[in-house]
C-alpha cells in the first residue's frame, strides 16, 4: 500500500490549529501529523478532517432532484441503491466524508458496506432501520392506500422483533419517531408517535444489541417522551423548552437542528406542498428562539442537515454549519467541532474519523483560508481537495510525496 504525503498546511484537527504540518497517511489510515520542516513557506491552504453529517435521507431521485412520492413506489430497490450511492459521492465531494441515513431501506445495507470493503469508492454510510408506528411519520411516507409499505411495529413485542430485524440486516442504528412530522401526509406534528412503553422496549432492545437509537422529536411533548425512554440524540428539537434545554446539555444529548431544510420549506423551494408549508411556518415561530437560547446553555447541537437531495442537497452541509453558526451564536471554531469532531463522537464513529490525528481514517478536506477562524470561509468553492478513505476523490493535492 503506498503511503502519501501533504506537507506544508495548516491542520486544524477537529478540536484546534497545529500550525504548519505534514500529514502522511497509508490506505484509510493516517500515519503522522508532524510540524514542517523551519522555514516552510505558508501558502494559505488548510486541511481539515471530512465533514460528518449525522441525519440525511439517501432514497430520493439522483438526477432530477425533484420531490416525488411516486419515484420512491415505482423505482425499484436495486436502482433506488445506486441513486442512494450518487449521492453520498456528491455529498463526499463536496467535503462530507461521513453520513448517517436516518431510515434506511434494505438495499442500502448492502451499498454501506459494499463502501466499506472498497469495491465501490465513496463516503463511510452508516444507516439507521426506522421502528414507526402505523399512522406514525415513517409510516406515512407512502401513501395511506398503498399496499406495499415498510413494516411497522405496534406494540412492544412488535418494537423489539423490527430492532432485532434491523439488528440482523446490518443497520448500524435505529431510528424513532416520538412525534408527527412535516413531509408526512396527514398526520399532525402534534400525534404522539408510539406509547412509552413501545418506546422503552425499542431503546432497550438496540441498546442490548450495539445500536444508538435517533429520535426524531419537534414537539415539546415529543422530546418530553424521547428523553424519558432513553434515546441517544434528538433529531430537530424544534420546540424545547428550557427545563429540556438544561436536560440535554447536562446529559450532553447530542441535537441535529436540521436548520436549511427549513429555510427552503419556509420560503417554499418548488416542491413543497401546502401542508408541508403550513406546518413548517408553524414550527418556525419556536425555532429562533429554541437556538438561541439553546446555544446560551449549552445544548450540543451537531451537523444533522436531513439532506435529502431535494430541499436540502448533499453539497448543502457547509451551508447548513454557517447557518448555525449566525443563529445559534457560536464561533467559528465551536461551529466546525460540531461538523468534525463532535459530530463523529455523537454518533460512536469518533475513535475513525472528525479528528487529523495518527491512527484515525484518513478523511480530509484541502481548503483556501481558516475557516475555523471564520466561517465564511467554510464554503465548497474554497475545497481544493477531498481525500475519503485515503483516496484523492475530488480537486488535486499540491506537494505530495508518495
Ligand atoms: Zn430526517
Amino acid at each position: 500500500m503506498s503511503t502519501t504525503t501533504i506537507t506544508g498546511v495548516t491542520v486544524w484537527d477537529g478540536e484546534r490549529e497545529r500550525g504548519l504540518s505534514d500529514v502522511t497517511w497509508e490506505g484509510d489510515r493516517i500515519l503522522t501529523v508532524a510540524p514542517s520542516a523551519e522555514g516552510t513557506v505558508d501558502t494559505g491552504l488548510s486541511l481539515i478532517p471530512g465533514l460528518v453529517d449525522t441525519h440525511v435521507h439517501l432514497d430520493t431521485d439522483a438526477v432530477t432532484g425533484k420531490a416525488d412520492r411516486a419515484w420512491g413506489i415505482i423505482t425499484p430497490p436495486e436502482e433506488r441503491s445506486l441513486h442512494a450511492l450518487a449521492h453520498a459521492q456528491t455529498a463526499m465531494r463536496h467535503g462530507v466524508t461521513t453520513l448517517r441515513d436516518l431510515a434506511s431501506e434494505p438495499a442500502y445495507f448492502a451499498l454501506s458496506r459494499m463502501l466499506d470493503s472498497g469495491v465501490i469508492t465513496g463516503p463511510r454510510v452508516l444507516t439507521a432501520g426506522p421502528v414507526g408506528m402505523t399512522a406514525g411519520h415513517g409510516d406515512l411516507f407512502t401513501p395511506p392506500h398503498y399496499p406495499h409499505r415498510p413494516p411497522v411495529a405496534d406494540s412492544p413485542d412488535e418494537c423489539r422483533k423490527l430492532v432485532r430485524h434491523w439488528a440482523r440486516a446490518g443497520a448500524d442504528a435505529i431510528k424513532v419517531y416520538t412525534s408527527g412530522g412535516i413531509l408526512s401526509i396527514g398526520d399532525k406534528v402534534s400525534w404522539r408517535n408510539h406509547t412509552d412503553a413501545e418506546l422503552a422496549a425499542t431503546v432497550d432492545e438496540a441498546h442490548a444489541l450495539g445500536m444508538l437509537v435517533a429520535a426524531h422529536s419537534h414537539s415539546v411533548e415529543g422530546i418530553d417522551r424521547a428523553l424519558q425512554a432513553g434515546v441517544d440524540s434528538i433529531e430537530h428539537g424544534t420546540a424545547m423548552s428550557i427545563a429540556q434545554m438544561e436536560i440535554l446539555a447536562e446529559r450532553r444529548i447530542p441535537v441535529a437542528p436540521t436548520l436549511l431544510i427549513h429555510v427552503r420549506l419556509d420560503a417554499r423551494v418548488e416542491g413543497t406542498s401546502d401542508e408541508a408549508r403550513e406546518k413548517t411556518l408553524a414550527l418556525s415561530a419556536v425555532r429562533d428562539h429554541t437556538l438561541t437560547e439553546g446555544g446560551r446553555r449549552d445544548v450540543r447541537f451537531v451537523l444533522g442537515t436531513d439532506a435529502n437531495g431535494v430541499f436540502t442537497t448533499f453539497g448543502d452541509q457547509m451551508e447548513e454549519l454557517r447557518i448555525m453558526a449566525a443563529r445559534i451564536g457560536w464561533d467559528a471554531e465551536r461551529t466546525l467541532k460540531s461538523g468534525t469532531s463532535d459530530a463523529a463522537d455523537a454518533i460512536a464513529m469518533g475513535q475513525t474519523v472528525g479528528r487529523i490525528r495518527s491512527g484515525l481514517g484518513a478523511d480530509l478536506v484541502l481548503m483556501d483560508g481558516r475557516p475555523w477562524q471564520d466561517i465564511a470561509e467554510l464554503d465548497t468553492a474554497r475545497i481544493r481537495a477531498v481525500v475519503s478513505r485515503g483516496r484523492l476523490v475530488a480537486g488535486e493535492l499540491p506537494t505530495t510525496r508518495g
